[in-house]
């Protein structure tokens, strides 16, 4: 007998540029800099997607949202995660809980993670207490090295490359 109960995971990283409002958890957070996409960028919301996508057995957000369709040219993330619910619900599934983890330099997140909190668990049709979001500033070594690594890279991203010194990186795992 199959089990009823699935797990899925997903990650999301986005660069940070300029003249863009930062979109992240579904909320709109105050920052010089906002993340680079075809839609408004909200990584948060991609990862969720592509776990709820992963735990139904479902590929992912490419194979739902082709960046090559108009159709989600920027569109709020929102939408992406209406619309995976909708595969969720239609594959018979319900959400056990979510549980992200923001990773990021700046800006500071913690006043912003009640109100993602809330706003995804609307958008999943669920209560608050089953979507958790929590916050982990990115100063290690390893983060560094990725960002220099970026700056030497060849060709011409190199110089939209020494601008990002913020890479949201986000795990989700979603239970059913
Ligand atoms: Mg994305």
């Amino acid at each position: 007998r199959m089990t009823r109960l699935r797990v899925g995971h997903g990650f999301d990283v986005h660069r940070l540029v300029a003249g863009r409002p930062l979109k992240l958890g579904g909320i709109e957070v105050p920052h010089s800099r906002g993340l680079e996409g075809h839609s408004d960028g909200d990584c948060a919301l991609h990862a969720a997607c592509d776990a709820l996508l992963g735990a139904i057995g479902q590929g992912d957000m490419g194979r739902h949202f082709p960046s090559r369709d108009p159709r989600w040219h920027g569109v709020a993330s929102r939408e992406f995660l209406e619309e995976t619910v909708r595969l969720v619900r239609e594959a018979g599934f319900t959400l056990g809980n979510l549980d992200i983890t923001l990773i990021a330099q700046e800006p500071v997140l913690a006043p912003y993670l009640e109100p993602m909190r809330t706003t995804i668990a609307e958008v999943l049709e669920v209560e608050p207490e089953l979507v958790s979001v929590k916050a982990k500033r990115a100063r290690s070594s390893a983060s560094n090295r990725c960002v220099h690594r970026r700056e030497k890279a060849p060709g011409p991203a190199k110089g939209k490359a020494v601008a990002m010194s913020w890479n949201p990186m986000l795990t989700i795992w979603g239970k059913f």
